[in-house]
């Protein structure tokens, strides 16, 4: 089995500059920009400039150097967007992958989110 990745998703498209974004920080690998619905006053999604399809992808197949940048990345922005968990009430992150998972679009992205109480990761009706 490998991961297909598809080239006209929509985070594909924002890479190529086709469609904006709000954009929040940016390395040569890794870009964070602002949800375009966000589910709380903070909600920044970090992706990786790289073609990965979902988090076990990225995390079986990046580079390390792209792996780390990704975390540089999403910690700086959680320290900038005043969510880090050292010194304010801190954030959720989130990856969804796949069917199960409800990942609507196909190219990695961690969810960044803070800003209010969470409440439960799942929905005891979820669960
Ligand atoms: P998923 O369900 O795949 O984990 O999350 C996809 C996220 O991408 C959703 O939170 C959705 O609001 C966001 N999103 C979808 N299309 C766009 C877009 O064109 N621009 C931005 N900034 N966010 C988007």
């Amino acid at each position: 089995m490998a991961w297909t990745y598809d080239d006209a998703n929509i985070f594909a498209r924002i890479l190529r500059g086709e469609i904006p974004n709000r954009t929040v920080a940016e390395t040569d690998h890794t870009l964070a920009f602002e949800d375009i619905q966000p589910q709380a006053p903070v909600h920044v999604l970090v992706i990786p400039k790289g073609r990965y399809v979902s988090f076990d992808h990225f995390a079986a197949e990046a580079s390390d150097a792209e792996i780390a940048d990704f975390h540089r990345v999403a910690a700086r922005v959680c320290r900038e967007r005043g969510i880090a968990s050292d010194t304010t009430e801190g954030f959720r992150a989130i990856t969804n992958a796949g069917a199960h998972g409800v990942q609507e679009v196909p190219h990695y992205h961690l969810h960044l989110i803070g800003g209010r109480p969470l409440g439960r990761m799942l929905a005891k009706a979820d669960a």
